[in-house]
């Protein structure tokens, strides 16, 4: 499922541009224990920012749990079956699969290893189990989103006064090699967009693994159904997507929540209030140790977007979506992905009382509360 389209080192969009993060580090082969019984793996991905995803090994007395299996398709599984072999296991030890969030980089191998194993599959209970194959392409790093200058947003007011008419709502949707790409991949993985957990959490409750007691912590925001495991007693965290140790996640306005952005910051609020965490397990780039200072830090960028939709609304009367999105992004950033993360702060900016919405012919049209 490589995408050489997005592909970070093909010079297409802003990562070219930029220094290498850690979440864009090609997948190394190489175990590493990160606590005890915890082992990190990397499997190989190509998405927009991203080289690999980290699937954790963790161990106990039945064998191993496995956090996140990677991408569906052979060359995820294969990888995976390789990481096992270097860190002394076999398809047939993996008890238990966990599943952080509905995203194919995350559940893409769930359903071939419980056909192998007859392993549980845990994610949260709002998991879900179908997908809408037009939001399978979002990004995981909503900092690929770069923000306009001013100049380039006084250019974006310039156009919103020149257009002769309102653009329509309609998202433009993934491009026909994706949607091929993606139909191939489940006609050989039997379904991969099928996952059917067999031990859903809901908030609170605890599960075995590696030999440790993890706390289920439901943390919407970059995904509804995103679930984070904590191990209050060692202060151990797998934080999924998120939160990553240096890019921002993707917050999608498509969502089932009506305020998708609240969310998330509650969200990133639980993370800063646990306690006595010596260490956080993200799905990609380095595990790190400051949760809380991380989990701020993703706050306040969020804090600054909302800030440049507050200073543009004088000049974009019943703005929609699509302008306020040209005002926030960069051209080379604009499409579905962008729209769908500026849908979010408005909706937030709604939600507490700073904006009305007003829709007409099927558009959605912002303009602040008087
Ligand atoms: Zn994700
Ligand atoms: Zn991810």
């Amino acid at each position: 499922m490589s995408d050489t389209h997005h592909h970070p080192h093909d010079g297409h969009g802003a990562a070219a541009a930029r220094p290498r993060k850690q979440e864009q580090e090609d997948a190394s082969t190489e175990i590493t224990e990160v606590a005890p019984g915890i082992l990190r793996s990397q499997l190989p991905i190509s998405m927009p920012g991203l080289g690999h995803v980290n699937c954790y090994l963790l161990e106990d007395e039945r064998g191993l749990a496995v956090v996140d299996p990677g991408l569906p398709g052979e060359e995820s599984w294969t990888a995976l079956v390789d990481r096992l072999d270097r860190a002394g296991y076999r398809v047939g030890d993996v008890h238990t699969v966990v599943v952080t969030h509905s995203h194919p980089d995350h559940f893409g191998g769930a359903t071939r290893m419980r056909y192998e194993t007859g392993a549980d599959i845990v994610t949260h209970e709002s998991f879900r189990t179908l997908w809408d194959v037009a939001e399978l392409e979002d990004e995981e790093d909503s900092s690929m989103l770069e923000v306009n200058s001013d100049d380039d947003r006084a250019a974006a007011l310039e156009r919103y006064f020149s257009r002769p008419n309102p653009w329509g709502g309609a998202r433009s949707g993934p491009s026909p090699e994706f949607l091929e790409r993606m139909r191939k991949a489940g006609e050989s993985a039997g379904g991969v967009f099928a996952v059917q957990p067999t031990a859903p959490l809901t908030d609170g409750q605890t599960v075995k693994l590696a030999r440790r007691e993890w706390l289920a912590i439901h943390t919407p925001g970059h995904t509804y159904d995103h679930l984070c495991l904590y191990d209050p007693e060692h202060g151990v965290v797998l934080t999924g997507d998120h939160v990553l140790p240096s890019i921002t996640p993707h917050i999608s306005g498509m969502s089932p929540q009506h305020d998708p952005l609240a969310e998330f910051f509650a969200s990133l609020g639980r993370m800063e209030a646990l306690e006595n965490v010596s260490i956080a397990l993200p799905a990609h780039g380095h595990p790190f140790e400051d949760l809380a200072g991380r989990a701020r830090h993703i706050v306040e960028h969020h804090e600054d977007r909302l800030d440049i939709v507050r200073d543009a609304w004088e000049d974009l009367p019943n703005g929609t979506v699509r302008d306020f999105m040209r005002v926030l992004f960069r051209e080379r950033s604009w499409g579905d992905m962008a729209e769908s993360e500026t849908y979010a702060h408005l909706e937030h900016l709604r939600e507490i009382g700073e904006l009305q919405r007003s829709d007409a012919d099927g558009l959605a049209r912002y303009a602040p509360v008087d």
